[in-house]
């Protein structure tokens, strides 16, 4: 019998720009994302994206530490990267993660030994704003105009910008057909100090009457004003930024664009975090095994010298030190509630004026607190496996990990109700539709009648285990998010949002 033939499938390209991605070069949560999401997009089946195979490709600077990793790479495309005083010669540098093409940018402007981030905003200026140039002609160079111009942050903000201003100029048909989306992950970093690199390369300020002044000159409020679509990494936190207390200044602004914001969860690479194969725990588990994890609480008390009493509520903390996370809302906090039963691990690095302040608890409380202040990520991992809550008292948070690798890993999540832990955190008096605690007010009284309520319902195992199991169940796969960002191009590619 004859096969039915399927529809072959439309193919729909998209350029995916951003600083760094993992497992390339990562220095934070950004290299997490874009080094996941773009291979996720690119895996979906085109039944998925009404019939559309998804041609996803990502460009990254070739920096110096990648080139000390891969030395031997050749040049793939060779191609000029425009600047008043005569043209800068560029390359590309081709890898793969996974089916996932990466390009990789080299240039006199990406310095042969600097770090992906310097302290130095001017050299950081102008090796993103070529950076940012370079790719919209690295795309000409393929003759591969894409549909989906996707930037992240302000790094590669202005490739939003210059590609509207060519637009708007109607001088490059090339990118006739391009829709541009510009993804929010630390709003309060604009790129400052770039102003003299993009007057360098000839890149006019925005003249734009509902930004701010600055928001002109700095280029993330550019590529904000001239994106077809903005996102966030949180619908909570897509709605926070329209206020003062988040906006950094942007908030009327974000509210002249509000319906073409969105917030789109994160997700979680559920392969990489799994308490059932994870290496790092003592016995491993799943939710039809929950009962052995006690023996991964058991192996937290001994090895910390906590009193072996496991029917105490073990608190953790798997942090930055911050001001961000609230770590010092956990601190005043946890001493509020010292006629309480619980202990508590507290594991978190960086600001040191927080670290002495969690030691300073550790020796107020020497039988029931320990401090580690250090990046652990193997004791990360047991925290998650053995603590009974985390603490996650954020001050703001635009999306946020460890709560959901928290709930993967039966450790349930006492957070503030702000940004992605609004989102992922449901608290309710009917356990079955619980997985964790929230608290409201920025305060250590709050934190600590939050802290309360979770140490009593720990004295009830069936409805904690219900919170637990409802908490492991939850979808954080990656594919869903990737799906609602190939909505969001189809409408901005069928309807020209
Ligand atoms: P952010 O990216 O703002 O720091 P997230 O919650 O999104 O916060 O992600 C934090 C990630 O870093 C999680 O994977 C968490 O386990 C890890 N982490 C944070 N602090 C430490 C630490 N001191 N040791 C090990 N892992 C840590």
């Amino acid at each position: 019998m004859a096969k039915k033939q399927e529809p072959s499938p439309k193919t729909m390209r998209v350029l995916f720009v951003a600083a760094e991605a993992d497992p390339i070069i990562k220095v934070g949560g950004l290299g997490d994302v874009t080094g996941t999401l773009p291979r996720e997009i690119r895996a979906l089946e085109p039944s998925m994206t009404s019939g559309n195979r998804m041609d996803v490709r990502l460009a990254i600077p070739y920096h110096s530490a990648i080139r000390k990793r891969m030395p031997d790479l050749q040049p793939v495309v060779s191609f000029n990267v425009p600047h008043p005083d005569g043209p800068i010669a560029a390359r590309a540098f081709l890898t793969q993660v996974g089916e996932l093409p990466v390009y990789m940018i080299d240039g006199a402007p990406i310095p042969q030994d600097a770090p992906v981030y310097s302290l130095d905003a001017g050299e950081d200026g102008e090796k993103f704003t070529f950076f940012s140039l370079a790719v919209l002609e690295l795309a000409r160079a393929l003759d591969w105009p894409p549909d989906i111009l996707h930037a992240n942050d302000w790094h590669t903000a202005l490739a939003v910008y210059a590609l509207a201003l060519r637009r708007s100029q109607e001088q490059d048909s090339f990118f006739a057909n391009t829709r541009t989306m510009l993804s929010v992950h630390n709003l309060p970093f604009m790129g400052a100090g770039t102003d003299e690199a993009m007057e360098a390369y000839g890149i006019p300020p925005l003249d734009d009457d509902r930004l701010p002044l600055w928001g002109g000159y700095q280029p993330l409020p550019m590529g904000l004003a001239t994106a077809d679509y903005l996102t966030t990494v949180s619908p909570t936190y897509a709605r926070e930024i329209l206020t003062p207390e988040f906006g950094c200044g942007l908030e009327n602004f974000l509210q002249s664009r509000s319906d073409t914001i969105a917030g789109i969860l994160n997700g979680l690479d559920m392969n990489l975090w799994d308490p059932h194969t994870d290496t790092a725990l003592a016995v491993n588990f799943d939710s039809e095994t929950l009962d052995k994890r006690l023996a991964n609480k058991q192996a937290l008390i001994r090895e910390f010298g906590l009193p072996a009493n496991l029917d105490l509520p073990l608190l953790v903390m798997v942090t930055r030190m911050d001001r961000q996370k609230g770590v010092d809302l956990a601190i005043e906090g946890l001493r509020d509630v010292a006629g309480i039963p619980w202990q508590a691990i507290l594991l978190g690095s960086g600001d040191p004026g927080l670290e002495a302040a969690a030691r300073t608890l550790e020796a107020e409380f020497p039988y029931r607190v320990r401090t580690i202040t250090r990046f652990d990520p193997h004791l990360a991992r047991r925290l998650y496996g053995g603590g009974d809550m985390l603490l996650m008292p954020s001050r703001y948070e635009p999306g946020g990990l460890a709560q959901m690798i928290a709930m993967r890993y039966g450790c349930i999540p006492v957070v503030r109700a702000t940004g992605g832990l609004r989102d992922t955190v449901k608290d309710s008096s009917n356990p079955k539709e619980s997985n964790g605690f929230r608290f409201e007010e920025e305060s250590p009284e709050a934190l600590a009648a939050v802290v309360r309520r979770g140490v009593a319902a720990y004295a009830e195992p069936k409805t904690w285990r219900e919170r637990q199991l409802n908490g492991m169940a939850q979808d954080f796969s990656w594919q869903r998010s990737a799906l609602a960002y190939v909505k969001i191009y189809q409408q901005l590619i069928e309807t020209k949002i």
